[in-house]
């Protein structure tokens, strides 16, 4: 079993430590045969990739991958987009989406949220129902609404960490995401999916992908804690998109 490629890594364009030649340079290492630099979408305001690097990171991946084409590996280029609203949309437009080669959608908190309504939704019930269980039920059915919408507005190859920070209804996620072809991550950082989360969604037909969320060049390729949590759950190894086995 192996890794074929880390889809999910950041780099000095959001809050990652190494630059992009830096997380190709550590994929090369590891035997990867592609990797992708998604940094945090630019709707993050602490965060987020500004606008105007994605047309640069644009130009910069092209021509890393004209001069590492001989050394067996493919960069490609995405964004971690977050949801910006219960209708399901996120924080990238149709211009800045047409320069990427992988869209990847999570949920954080720091996003400047589509007016009121969705910030106090989103981004402000979302947190205190960490602590309060008031509104919970209603955060969670808010939550997976806005993701599965956004599933259905955008093509998503994957969400990241499901359930990290607004929780949601996994199998009903599960269910939608594999009817449009988007797969569930298991991410090595943070500890969604869990063991439980999997072992629900495996019951849909649904794919998975396991990445390292790299934040340093270090990281790019770990992915120990989620083969972990895979094997825990007993998931068949061929439902994760990105192992050779
Ligand atoms: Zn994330
Ligand atoms: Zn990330």
């Amino acid at each position: 079993m192996k890794l074929y490629g880390d889809y999910h890594t950041h780099t000095i364009y959001s809050h990652g430590s190494g630059s992009i030649r830096d997380n190709v340079e550590a994929a090369l290492k590891k035997g990867l045969k592609e990797i992708a630099i998604c940094d945090h979408g630019p709707g993050h305001y602490l965060y987020g990739v500004k606008k105007k690097n994605i047309p640069i990171m644009r130009e910069e991946i092209d021509r890393l991958n004209e001069e590492y084409s001989k050394r067996d590996i493919k960069i490609l280029l995405g964004v971690e987009a977050n949801l910006t609203g219960f209708d399901g949309n996120i924080d990238m437009d149709d211009e800045l989406i047409k320069q990427t080669d992988i869209l990847l959608l999570g949920y954080h908190y720091g996003v400047v949220p589509e007016g009121l309504k969705n910030g106090l939704g989103l981004y402000i019930m979302n947190p205190i129902t960490k602590f309060l269980p008031i509104g919970r039920k209603t955060a969670l059915e808010l939550n997976t609404m806005a993701f599965v919408k956004a599933i259905n507005n955008y093509s998503i190859d994957f969400v990241t960490h499901p359930g990290s920070k607004a929780k949601v209804d996994i199998r009903t996620l599960a269910r939608e995401a594999g009817k449009v072809g988007t797969a569930l991550e298991i991410n090595s950082k943070h500890s969604q999916l869990s063991v439980e989360s999997i072992e629900i969604a495996m019951k849909e037909d649904v794919e998975f992908i396991i990445n390292s969320d790299a934040h340093t060049p270090e990281d790019v390729g770990n992915i120990e804690k989620a083969i972990k949590r895979a094997k825990d759950a007993g998931l068949p190894m061929d439902r994760i998109r990105n192992l050779i086995i």
